[in-house]
């Protein structure tokens, strides 16, 4: 160990680290006592060489060093199968009856680089950094040993990697797979395309809004807006929802979250549409001068993906979320509830929620709010990386 190459930071720059925050950017290093290659293990140390931990080092990234641990480790199988099972214990303990989740959440579960989703007995991992990437054949042994899964699959077609210099990868590792996967959420049945389409797989950090939304659909007429597979649509048809409407510009999401619906014996209630949301919107709410809109919704679902690429486009973001939230509260009938999510970093959710209300104020609306929402415990919130919580929502009735 005491060979290892040693990181120096500058000074005043050890207190995130301690605090539990792994990145160390480029503009934090003093500089290397000796050369390290990329994607190897260095230790980090203070400018008074005092010990901080250890990580993986990429002179190519503007992180240069990713803390894997505050203590002298070496990453080997027993190190990640370690880290996996305490993972993995985390969310038996938060999910419990869950069968498909996501096991490693990168820096939330102190892994970062990595992201491993089970949909039943199939994992999919994303490495996001080299030091991850370079450690694949010792991250799926230890996956083997502790899930023995069908299949393990890769689906690295991340902008990160690029950062990292690393090149697309994507197809599987392990085992043998032919076609969609059949996972169960909350007691319904989803199919997951885990190798094609592409999007990985299904979003499951909304795994617990999913029921928490559908409590409120009893009876309702509930419309779906971004329905993806129909995560929130079809729990919501399940709790006794009279009909929901699903909306998705992808005709090929459509197509899934009606076939799910059919798998679920839920089709008879549900309708969908391939359309831009904010076409479909306006084109229900711009009325001529002496018409009025007839409010017939009594649950909309907003669950866009995110606006933002960057703080530059939080403007342009936050008009998009007004109108989407100005048309749908139109559309809502009175004591009836929107249930509206934003997934963007760059968005709080102070400033989504006074987004919501200057809608309302404009649709001369008052909203009671009635529950918040974050992500599902499989994408646990760490504090002091503030990275790690980016999903806020909320239900708001309609008062009047
Ligand atoms: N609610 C979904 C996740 C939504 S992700 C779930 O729980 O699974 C965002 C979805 O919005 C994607 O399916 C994408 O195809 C769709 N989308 C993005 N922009 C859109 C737009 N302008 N109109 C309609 N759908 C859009």
């Amino acid at each position: 160990m005491q060979s290892l190459p040693t990181v120096l930071l500058r000074p005043g720059e050890a207190d995130r680290i301690l605090a539990g925050h792994p990145w160390i950017y480029h503009g934090s290093v003093l500089r290397l006592t000796q050369p390290a290659a990329d994607g190897e293990l260095v230790q980090v140390k203070d400018h008074r060489q005092r010990f901080l931990g250890t990580g993986f080092y990429n002179s190519k990234s503007k992180i240069n060093v990713r803390v894997l641990s505050l203590d002298r480790i070496e990453p080997n199988q027993a190190f990640f199968e370690e880290r996996i099972r305490a993972a993995l214990a985390l969310r038996q303990k938060h999910l419990p009856g869950a069968t498909s989740f996501r096991v490693v959440n990168a820096e939330s579960d102190f892994l970062s680089g990595l992201i491993v989703d089970k949909y039943e007995d199939v994992l999919v991992v994303q490495t996001s950094s080299l030091g991850m990437d370079q450690r694949k054949p010792m991250i799926l042994a230890a996956l083997q040993a502790i899930f023995g899964p069908r299949a393990i699959v890769e689906r690295n077609e991340v902008a990160s990697r690029k950062f990292e210099g690393l090149a697309d990868a994507n197809g599987l590792l392990a085992g043998v797979l032919d076609g969609p996967v059949p996972i169960m959420l909350n007691g319904l049945r989803f199919e997951v395309d885990v190798l094609g389409g592409h999007k990985t797989g299904l979003y499951l950090d909304q795994q617990v809004n999913y029921r928490r939304v559908a409590e409120l659909a009893k009876g309702a007429q509930v419309l779906d807006c971004f329905s993806f597979h129909g995560g929130f649509g079809l729990h919501a048809a399940r709790a006794g929802a009279a009909h929901v409407h699903l909306i998705d510009q992808s005709a090929e999401a459509i197509a899934a979250a009606m076939r799910n619906a059919a798998a679920n014996n839920l089709a008879e209630q549900c309708s969908s549409e391939a359309a831009n949301v904010f076409d479909w919107l306006k084109s229900h709410t711009v009325t001529t001068p002496h018409e009025k809109v007839v409010p017939r919704w009594d649950l909309i679902v907003l669950d866009p993906p995110s606006f933002t690429r960057n703080r530059a486009s939080v403007p342009d973001a936050l008009r998009g979320y007004k109108e989407i939230h100005l048309r749908a509260l139109k559309l809502l009938k009175t004591g009836g509830t929107l249930a509206t999510f934003c997934c963007s970093h760059h968005v709080d959710a102070g400033l989504f929620r006074d987004t919501l209300l200057s809608a309302a104020f404009d649709a001369r609306r008052i909203l009671r709010q009635v529950a918040t929402y974050s992500h599902s415990p499989d994408h646990p919130i760490i504090p002091m990386i503030p990275e790690t919580e980016y999903l806020k929502g909320f239900a708001f009735e309609v008062v009047r």
